[in-house]
């Protein structure tokens, strides 16, 4: 029986406003060795987002080529762009038995899900559908009518938090960030010694 493997690929999603990025800065600011795959998109930055740290930003022909040369782990079109999971940079992560971590939409973790059942899927959860209505709009990086539509999809996802291994609630980004870490590290089910 293997002993202590860590759960190599883990997948954080969540709707949209829910404190994803949040949460996620806040693990690397704790942990900088904590590796976040870096997707590429075809949205445009928002104010402060660079090139190659947050997303890699490309243009449709430029993802188009990625898909159709197998560049791409998973892809999905959300609220009218397109996001995907670079395969390269993420193989190679893997490749050393280090931990990674993907931060993606509902549809790109059922892909992963598919293709890597292996993979720990956290869905991270509002503590109120209030609460995400209000981050969203707090925000402010989207006009009111992208927002409806991110509710709009936010509502289906929250419906699919049950296709989840884990649910984390961000009622606090430090406690939040502190259970994900603790994920990041704990054996894959089926692994534990006695089991
Ligand atoms: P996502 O990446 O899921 O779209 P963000 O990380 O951009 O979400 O967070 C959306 C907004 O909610 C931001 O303004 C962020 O500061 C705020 N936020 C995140 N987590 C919390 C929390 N636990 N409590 C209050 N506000 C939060
Ligand atoms: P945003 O535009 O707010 O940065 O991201 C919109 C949504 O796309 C978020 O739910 C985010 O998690 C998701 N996303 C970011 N990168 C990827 C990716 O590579 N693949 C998929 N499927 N979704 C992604």
């Amino acid at each position: 029986m293997v002993v202590g493997t860590p759960a190599r690929l883990t997948v954080l999603s969540g709707p949209s406003g829910v404190g994803k990025g949040t949460v996620v800065a806040e693990v690397r600011r704790r942990h900088p060795d904590v590796w976040v795959s870096v997707s590429v998109t075809t949205r445009r930055p928002r104010p402060g987002e660079q090139d190659g740290v947050h997303y890699h930003f490309v243009d449709d022909a430029e993802f188009d080529r990625l898909i159709a040369h197998d560049g791409l782990l998973e892809w999905a079109e959300y609220a009218g762009n397109r996001y995907g999971t670079p395969v390269g940079p993420l193989h190679e992560r893997l490749a050393t038995g280090a931990p990674a971590l993907l931060e993606i939409e509902l549809q790109g973790a059922r892909q992963v899900r598919k293709r890597a059942p292996e993979a720990q899927l956290v869905f991270l959860a509002p503590p109120s559908w209030a609460a995400l209505v209000s981050r969203l709009a707090g925000r402010g990086s989207e006009p009111t009518a992208v927002q409806e539509r991110r509710l709009a999809l936010a509502q289906a996802e929250l419906d699919a938090s049950g296709e989840f291994d884990v649910v984390v609630v961000n009622d606090d980004v430090a406690r939040a960030a502190d259970e994900l870490v603790g994920l990041l590290t704990v054996p894959s089910p089926g692994l534990v010694p006695g089991e």
